[in-house]
């Protein structure tokens, strides 16, 4: 299929508006994307014609809701490649879906004195969850060093294993530095110890197909706002086999099979871990966006944004004081950097807010990776982030408005 992006661009209503004037240069795709007409019909068209709460209806609509919700579930699966739907559990995104696990895993698995390994560009959802498991249990969180180019260090990080770990918790892709890590020896590497690993798939889902039995990680997060379905809505993957020994995370409707005051059962896979109404709605526009981004296919928009990235990349290595963030060369969709006018740093925020009214969405800041900035010695950075929709007008247009701004300073 030809990749004809001003006619993907018709898809999303949003990119046509203006801001300030100026035609709007959407750059902040890590942090959400927008979204295609046809997320949003599904999500109204739903509302409008079959609403009703689902599994526990006999009526029409509950039962409609239900095929939905659950057909959701099956496209989720198909566009992972899980084995069964069991494997698939609907969240309210990458956090809760780290939340759950933490808790859950914890509760089962770590005790005093147990490790737990992330690696050092972490988002903080992938940080504080373990880090607050660490605290009820009495474990310790072990950390996966990097070098100055975005490189984590894999003989320091088996070096880190030891027969007190219990999970290694790793990002596909950093939110700061568009590397692609390489998650596939990281999970082998676990494995080779009998240790289960999670992979937060939050920035890589949205740009490379994804297999979860390919990498073989035992969990895998994401969220659906990023891949271009609604907020509100994620997914955890996990192993059946993990899932069946996990407790539950909350307490509720859905996820018992029996209750009395004295003793509670608990529900089959997956519904175990989805305790009160779930958000139906949103399950069925996530399944909407995954068929959406399938139709243009995840190669074609991996080969697009590649290009866009390497693209925007030679051209602002141009630019004198530019200072670009993750230089590996395994890099996907995301670019931080930092810029320089006559020796003396342009405050990321001064850009930022500069860029902004030009007309362009770009994020400033620590990107929610505190001890990622801390690593490379910086308080924050510009991050610009593409999606499937952007072209290399905008990348033009944001090289051209960097140099304005220096400009100005
Ligand atoms: N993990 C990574 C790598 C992210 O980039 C993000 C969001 O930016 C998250 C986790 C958290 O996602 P959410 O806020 O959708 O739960």
């Amino acid at each position: 299929m030809m990749y004809d992006v001003n006619k993907i661009r018709k898809d999303f209503p949003i990119l046509s508006r203006e801001v300030y004037g100026k035609p709007l240069v959407y750059l902040d795709n890590a942090a959400t994307t927008q979204k295609p007409r046809c997320v949003v019909e599904a999500m109204v068209d739903e509302y409008y014609n079959v609403n009703a709460n689902v599994h526990r209806g006999v009526h029409f609509l509950s039962q409609k809701a239900t095929d939905l919700h659950e057909a959701s579930r099956e496209t989720v699966r198909r566009f992972l490649n899980a084995r069964t739907t069991n494997e698939i559990l609907f969240t309210r995104g990458t956090t809760e879906s780290i939340n759950l696990l933490a808790f859950s895993f914890g509760e089962a698995f770590v005790n005093e004195g147990d490790e737990i390994i992330v690696s050092t560009m972490e988002h903080h959802s992938n940080i504080v969850p373990w880090q607050m498991m660490c605290e009820r249990k009495g474990a310790i969180l072990k950390v996966i060093p990097m070098s100055d180019e975005g490189t984590l260090n894999l003989d320091e990080y088996e070096k880190l294993l030891t027969p007190r770990t219990r999970i290694v918790a790793c990002t596909h892709v950093s939110n700061v530095l568009g590397i692609v890590n390489p998650v596939k020896d990281i999970i082998n590497i676990a494995h080779s110890h009998d240790i289960p690993v999670l992979i937060d798939g939050a920035q890589s889902v949205p740009h490379f197909a994804v297999d979860v039995q390919d990498l073989d990680c035992d969990f895998f997060a994401f969220s659906g706002h990023k891949i271009y379905g609604p907020t509100g809505i994620g997914v955890l993957y996990g192993k059946e086999e993990w899932l069946d020994k996990l407790p539950p995370y909350q307490g509720g409707g859905e996820m018992i099979k029996n209750v009395t005051f004295e003793k509670t059962t608990y529900n089959e896979l997956p519904y175990k871990f989805e305790a009160g109404t779930p958000d139906y709605i949103a399950s069925h526009a996530l399944a909407t966006a995954l068929d959406y981004v399938s139709t243009l296919g995840m190669d074609n928009i991996s080969l697009h944004e590649q290009t866009l990235t390497h693209y925007a990349i030679d051209r602002m290595q141009q630019i004198d004081g530019m200072h670009i963030f993750g230089t590996s060369h395994n890099k996907d969709a995301v670019i931080s950097f930092q810029l320089n006018k006559d020796g003396n740093l342009i405050h990321h925020l001064d850009l930022g807010t500069l860029l902004d009214r030009l007309g362009i969405a770009v994020r400033t800041g620590h990107h929610c990776a505190e001890p990622l900035m801390h690593r490379l010695g910086v308080e924050g950075t510009v991050r610009a982030s593409f999606g499937l929709y952007n072209t290399k007008e905008e990348v033009d247009v944001l090289i051209e408005s960097i140099q304005r701004v220096m400009q100005m300073f």
